[in-house]
């Protein structure tokens, strides 16, 4: 029981972060370091968000751009 509790949790960190990204799933990639600073993919976020191509912290500075920029 106490397993199915920690995996639900597992998940639902999961889909926080693909919440968080706020990104469109568009085509997945092989990409599983960060193009900006070099750092390891998480897991489990390159799950929830195929397509990234950044880490979580480099994503928040990537979309700010992005959005001011337009
Ligand atoms: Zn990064």
């Amino acid at each position: 029981m106490g397993d199915s509790i920690d995996y639900g949790n597992a998940s639902a960190a999961c889909y926080l972060n693909a919440a968080l990204s706020k990104l469109p799933v568009l085509v997945p990639n092989a990409v599983s370091i960060c193009i900006d600073c070099d750092d390891a993919i998480d897991a489990c976020r390159k799950q929830a968000v195929p397509s990234t191509k950044h880490c979580s912290e480099c994503q928040q500075y990537f979309d700010k751009q992005h959005h001011e920029g337009k």
